[in-house]
């Protein structure tokens, strides 16, 4: 007899690679060939089959029941069960997408148009689907959280990363989207109404209990952030022994913003020597805290003879304020010295979200629809020249993924079966 009060189905669906769908169809009649089949599969991947809590997974499996697709024109689907735990896993070909009658040709297609910054209106035009059928199958992968996608390629979780939100709009309200990157990777992206220190904390603390999820031990050493307040504040709280950071790119670019009323030949002069200061002190392996700031104090007695007191005061005390998070940078090898990359992953969602304002309603799940995005960030081969030819971020920073085919990997990695 089945429990009557079921909770929440766990989603034990597993999409499997079969090649072509001839060889699909031909496995179809042999329950013994097919079964081996899925476990060769899931083997190569180095993937374990989610059994219940109870169960160790050392059972055999069984082909349990099959029923038929009617919206995809009948084709089978069939189900596995571990004889020893009674989990039921759902098989799901590579040609079938989950609850969706599109094709992953055509889902392949448009997510790709989607990704290239085409707005949903025109992909859906071009693929010939509705432009809410396309949100929803992002919001779908949406629901597979980063940490989990990004473990199953083998990818370590991120022990020094870059954290900062990108300020948008949805409609006519501000919005923000924190936000954390470790290389060519996204490993969070969230959704706020609000920029205080409590909403990003929220926010962020979804990552950290994904990652605690994966490894209970897991520790973060380093974060660089551009020094806004509720940012340092929300990783503080949630990430107490990591040092922080600050961005050395901006402390050149903002600069000539603390230096007011002096011709611009000067404030371009002191710029390109403050670029000189903390590039020599990069290349200083053994640089104290006490020299680097050594030098700051004479850069800024600089300012003030060649730009006066005021503008001195101004930077000095600046400086004062960012010296400890330009330190930490230059004291540890492994931390990431400009935010440079989080500003590309964010210039990439960006242009989507600006080309879907239309969907910006209040109904949506803009949470899921971020994460989908982010994960065709990460999947998708990002590059056709250079040294990364072909390869997707996941691939750049190491991990490894199921297939050479970027959708059906996405496909696989968001299976809920998986364990
Ligand atoms: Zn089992």
């Amino acid at each position: 007899m089945r429990n009557t009060a079921r909770q929440t189905r766990e989603n034990r669906t597993l999409t499997i690679d079969f090649q072509n769908e001839a060889t699909y169809f031909q496995l179809r009649g042999d329950g013994k060939a097919f079964l081996e089949c899925i476990l060769a599969f899931v083997m190569s991947l180095g993937f374990q089959l989610k059994h219940k809590a109870t169960c160790s997974g050392g059972g055999c499996l069984t082909r349990h029941s099959h029923y038929a697709r009617v919206r995809l024109g009948g084709v089978t689907i069939w189900r596995i069960q571990c004889t020893t735990c009674k989990a039921v896993c759902t098989i799901l070909p590579h040609f079938v997408l989950r609850y969706r009658q599109m094709r992953p040709e055509v889902a392949r297609d448009a997510l790709l148009a989607t990704h290239g910054g085409l707005s949903l209106e025109l992909c859906a035009v071009l693929y010939h689907i509705s432009p809410i059928a396309l949100y929803r199958l992002l919001c779908a992968f949406g629901h597979h959280s980063l940490v989990t996608v990004l473990t199953r390629c083998g990818l370590p979780l991120p022990t020094y990363f870059l954290a900062d939100e990108k300020h948008s709009r949805c409609l006519t309200n501000k919005v923000y989207l924190p936000t954390i990157v470790c290389g060519r990777v996204l490993w969070h992206l969230g959704y706020t109404e609000a920029a205080s220190t409590a909403t990003f904390t929220q926010s962020y603390r979804e990552f950290q209990q994904a990652a605690l999820q994966q490894e209970p031990l897991y520790r973060v050493r380093g974060i660089l952030t551009d020094g806004f307040d509720s940012t340092t504040s929300s990783m503080r709280t949630l990430f107490p022994g990591a040092r922080l950071g600050n961005c050395l790119r901006h402390a050149i670019n903002k600069l000539p913003g603390k230096l007011v009323a002096i011709a611009s030949p000067g404030r371009k002069a002191l710029r390109s020597q403050c670029h000189t200061l903390l590039y020599r002190a990069r290349q200083r392996k053994g640089l104290r805290a006490f020299a680097l700031g050594q030098r700051l104090r004479h850069f800024a007695d600089r300012v003030t003879q060649s730009a006066g007191e005021a503008n001195g005061e101004r930077v000095r005390r600046w400086f004062q304020e960012k010296t400890a998070g330009w330190y930490v940078v230059l004291a540890a090898p492994q931390m990431p010295v400009t935010s440079t990359l989080l500003d590309q992953a964010h210039n990439a969602i960006e242009r989507k979200l600006f080309a879907m304002k239309g969907f910006h309603h209040s109904t949506g799940s803009h949470q899921a629809f971020l994460t989908g995005l982010a994960h065709l960030y990460n999947l998708i081969p990002y590059q056709r020249r250079a040294i990364h030819a072909g390869q997707c971020g996941v691939e750049v920073e190491g991990g490894r993924v199921p297939t050479a085919d970027w959708f059906l990997n996405l496909q696989i990695l968001t299976s809920g079966g998986f364990r």
